[in-house]
């Protein structure tokens, strides 16, 4: 099995911030191995990850920062504004301009804030609140963009293509329809279903622990917060495309996107699971 991109980022991360928060080896040395991952993390996934390493460099003490992402944390950092807990999350690909097309989100959860930075400086440009589109199809509703993760690909003769699908939608808080909004392609990028068929599948000890909840948990996060970086500044959640089983005795049920991730910022408004078609 391979590592597809979102793990990778994921620990060159922790690798590079060990290194900053580690007195023998410090910021300079961190900058340094953010260089030597350069190849490793691909254009976006070096910017990406550039902006974090600048913004708390230039800003830890401004906000309190401390390094956020990891286990049970879904923001790039969490700290203190306005003398509030508030979380942190960091972006260079934002399109300033078009910002007025969204409103603020004050939703019920934790404060949450996002830090853009120029892509060509990496100097903060402007500290900037949640937003999102309304729904046109009720007006009440936000569009909370949502990655949906579709079981692996198979051609016409059932033979599987080494490769998984994913949806980003838009879903509405409030009528909880669901927009397509992009269809992307990665090998590796199995779906929770997958993990944990895979892992009763091999008896090894260290295998099965792939589908164990804490693999699963770290695994939507590496996903959400990739698809984030990559592709969408706003992307709140983590879906998976399955089957629902409502009677175990006839075997009826029905076809959903159900929530694996939920960014706390939106968890009170997103339903957990959106019903759908068999195929999407
Ligand atoms: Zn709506």
């Amino acid at each position: 099995m391979g590592n597809h991109p979102a793990e990778t980022y994921h620990r060159i991360r922790r690798i590079v911030f060990c290194t900053y928060n580690d007195p023998k080896r410090g910021p300079a040395v961190a900058k340094k191995f953010l260089e030597g991952y350069r190849n490793k993390l691909g254009h976006e996934g070096y910017v990406g990850l550039k902006a974090e390493l600048a913004f708390y460099d230039r800003h830890k003490d401004d906000y309190g920062l401390t390094v956020a992402g990891d286990m049970g944390e879904h923001a790039d950092f969490s700290g203190v504004l306005d003398h509030r807990a508030c979380r942190f999350d960091v972006t260079t690909t934002l399109a300033f301009k078009t910002w007025d097309e969204f409103e603020p989100f004050l939703g019920q959860g934790v404060r949450y804030k996002i830090a853009l930075l120029n892509h060509n400086t990496f100097e903060l440009t402007e500290v900037l609140d949640l937003g999102f589109k309304r729904c046109a199809d009720c007006a009440d509703g936000f569009l909370i963009p949502c990655v949906t993760l579709m079981s692996e690909n198979r051609n016409s003769h059932g033979e599987s293509s080494w490769s998984n699908d994913q949806l980003l939608v838009d879903i509405c808080t409030c009528c909880h329809t669901y927009v397509e909004q992009a269809r992307h392609t990665h090998h590796w990028m199995f779906t929770n279903q997958e993990m944990v068929e895979a892992a009763m599948d091999i008896e090894d000890a260290e295998q099965t622990s792939r589908g164990t909840s804490d693999v699963l948990d770290q695994h939507n996060l590496a996903i959400y917060k990739y698809f984030r970086r990559e592709f969408n500044d706003r992307l709140m959640a983590v879906a998976e495309h399955g089957y629902s089983v409502d009677e175990p005795s006839t075997g009826g049920g029905h076809w959903a996107m159900q929530m694996v991730f939920k960014n706390k910022a939106v968890a009170d408004n997103l339903p957990n699971e959106i019903k759908c078609t068999s195929e999407l």
